[in-house]
């Protein structure tokens, strides 16, 4: 799966743990001056309040105020010690079972959740008898909002254990799901990593990709069902117990500001057109290798064909695709492999790069504990994560790493989780966290967009040969486009269909109708053959079985190329208008402007709103895709005369593949439709 690291789960922190509102309505109800309105009622209260205010700013605060609040802070001082040592043994638990999946293990990690979770309530507890609302100190109120959110261990123990049940199961069925090989059919223990990742990254044949393709929906997908429905039923209950009205609410509420799922909107429709021109383009290369009979010349994409299991990053058909295919191509995991690169090797490249910007070195214990490579004597979760053990000196990677580009990108994106581990380690527990989930998220990868460039490969003796002319710049860029651009509607799908689900808009009986609409109409892709109800695809995504939400990755596709932006203007490496520094090939290494930039925003990690931390290394207080759109604005321009030459038709009719009943698509339509008007 060269390309589904780069959307890695993080474990630092407990997900839904932090999230909080109505500051300033609770002061109001609360503080002072509210008290002096009640006591005095009637057509005094305005008069009152006024006075009281005075009272307050001329004669400076309540004591007795001061004294709660000074007890406040040592309070939290104390929760916020010993949430550091629980999420640390949550942590070691968690490893101990991701890293060797065995029953005992397993039942091991549940158990120790259920120890803490009741250490968490019973902290809750105490903490909500404070009247923080109250405080002056704008940290000290964050940490207290966020201390009052209690997290899934707001369920009854039953239901508790429960629902780590169910996600437990779904994410060892995802880690240990194993299929049949296309031709040597009695041979069975083909795992997603590495070989069906192979398959897809490597194989021309549409019959053995569709194989590939069913079988693993069937293993991953289908099997989570029953698990899944209980899951969104459990999830949901604890949602409702922290004050939210679901799990989509919850989620959304880490974003911090009330129209968020606006801003996720506007931002696929600023994206959408350039989209749609990657698309059209790709489906014609694909229709002239496959045939009229596998590819449509106006219809969705059929997913088994774009390299990768979930169509979400298209870089495996890149050498049969690419605009200027005569030009050199320029294969960097081959020149890695030539070069007996090593994981070791990637991690210590990356770690250079880091020291390089004037940020951290990875501290000796990383190296001593995390996993790189894949382990051949025991199961363990392959999917690449970053780890945070909150003692401010334990940090790991767990990753099966093979030598290839795609890695070495995927490597970068772990360090940058580390990294931001580390920059904020001082920070009390409560904010060793991203600015927002997306933030986390993109650090790595705004470091990969400097990797990646042409000049840094050329410096590091990746690339040899001539220099950059227009044909490879543009080669290049669509290299780049069909790895970031086509994530975006991928990422967006996934969590639009699991907010509906949440909601309750979407039941199980529909959960695949719904996931296909989304997906063919929004990514334009199909599936490789008829869907029903007895199947489950988004299961057949690692971050759904596991219960990680997805929006934050859209987020960091998004931001990282504000992020990129910044760093290479504060590098010198980009100046607007002036052609011979372009964004493209901007590298910030050796950097340490850019670096301590970077560093000032990590170093926030979560206390502030994350429009703070933007602003501090960007300027800019909101997301915008101009970041990414600047960047790919030759290839934009480009795109469209290709298509234009080739009269391709832009955009997709709906797919004539079957995934609802006509019983549910009537029912759908019925949904739809606006409500008849009922004259008397
Ligand atoms: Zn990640």
């Amino acid at each position: 799966m060269l390309f589904a690291g780069y959307e890695k789960t993080t474990l630092h922190s407990e997900k839904k743990k932090n999230a909080g509102h109505k500051i300033l309505s609770h002061y109001m109800l609360r503080s002072n001056v509210g008290l002096t309105m009640l006591k005095i009622g009637g057509g005094a209260v305005l008069l009152a309040a006024i006075v009281a205010v005075f009272v307050v700013a001329t004669q400076g605060r309540d004591p007795d105020l001061e004294a709660l609040e000074q007890e406040g802070r040592e309070y939290i001082a104390h929760l916020d010690r010993r949430a550091g040592a629980r999420k640390n043994a949550a942590s070691l638990a968690e490893w101990a079972y991701t890293s060797n999946i065995t029953e005992a293990n397993e039942e091991r990690r549940i158990q120790v959740q259920l120890e803490l979770s009741k250490q968490e309530k019973q902290a809750w507890s105490e903490t909500k008898m404070y009247r923080w609302q109250d405080f002056q100190d704008f940290s000290l109120r964050r940490m207290f909002k966020k201390y009052s959110q209690l997290g899934v261990a707001a369920l009854p123990d039953d239901k508790y254990k429960l629902l780590m049940q169910c996600v437990s199961g779904m994410e060892s069925n995802y880690a240990t799901s194993k299929i049949c090989d296309y031709k040597n059919t009695s041979k069975c223990d083909l795992a997603l990593e590495p070989e069906i990742t192979e398959i897809f990254a490597k194989s021309q044949d549409p019959e053995e990709l569709k194989h590939a393709w069913v079988e693993w929906h069937r293993a991953a997908g289908a099997r989570a069902r029953q698990n899944f429905t209980q899951y969104v039923q459990l999830d949901n209950e604890a949602a409702k117990l922290n004050g939210f009205k679901d799990v989509a609410d919850w989620w959304l509420s880490e974003y911090e500001v009330p129209d968020f799922e606006q801003q996720l909107a506007k931002l696929w429709e600023d994206v959408k057109p350039l989209y749609q021109q990657l698309h059209a383009y790709v489906r014609k290369r694909l229709r002239d290798k496959y045939g009229e009979n596998v590819v449509s010349a106006k219809g969705p994409i059929p997913a088994h064909l774009l390299g990768n299991m979930w169509a979400q990053t298209w870089n495996n058909i890149e050498s049969f695709t690419r605009p200027y295919p005569d030009k050199k191509e320029i294969d960097i995991t081959k020149t890695m492999r030539d070069e007996n690169y090593t994981p070791l090797k990637m991690f210590q490249m990356s770690d250079e790069f880091f020291r390089s910007l004037n940020l951290t070195a990875m501290p000796e214990k990383f190296w001593k504990n995390s996993i790189i490579e894949k382990p051949t004597d025991r199961e363990i979760v392959c999917h690449a994560s970053a780890w945070d053990f909150y003692d401010g000196e334990d940090f790991r990677i767990k990753m099966c790493t093979t030598v290839d580009m795609e890695h070495l990108r995927v490597v970068h994106h772990e360090m940058g989780h580390i990294q931001y581990y580390l920059q904020y380690r001082d920070m009390p527990v409560i904010f060793r966290a991203g600015a927002n989930p997306g933030f986390h998220e993109a650090v790595g990868d705004t470091i990969a967009l400097s990797v990646s460039s042409p000049k840094h490969l050329r410096r590091v003796g990746l690339i040899s040969g001539d220099a950059e002319d227009e044909q490879t710049e543009i080669n290049q860029l669509y290299k780049m486009g069909i790895d970031k651009i086509v994530f975006l509607p991928f990422a967006y799908v996934l969590d639009l269909f699991r907010y509906s689900v949440f909601r309750g808009t979407t039941t199980p009986d529909d959960y695949n109708c719904h996931y296909w609409r989304l997906r063919d109409e929004l990514q334009g892709v199909e599936p490789p053959v008829n869907r029903t109800e007895e199947d489950f695809d988004a299961a057949a995504k690692y971050h759904v079985s596991a219960d990680v939400e997805y929006a934050r990755y859209y987020v960091s596709f998004i931001i990282q190329f504000q992020f990129h932006r910044a760093l290479c203007q504060l590098a010198g490496e980009y100046v607007p208008e002036d052609l011979t520094k372009k964004l493209v090939d901007c590298d910030i290494y050796q950097s340490v402007n850019a670096g301590n930039a970077l560093s000032n925003m990590l170093k926030m990690g979560s206390s502030k709103p994350w429009p703070d931390a933007m602003e501090a290394l960007t300027g800019q207080r909101a997301m915008k895709a101009d970041g990414l759109l600047e960047y790919f604005r030759p290839l934009h321009e480009w795109l469209q005369a290709e298509n234009q030459r080739t009269g391709e038709y832009i955009g997709w009719e709906p797919s004539k593949m079957q995934y609802c009943t006509e019983e549910q698509l009537a029912a759908l339509d019925a949904k739809a439709k606006p409500e008849p008007v009922h004259e008397s």
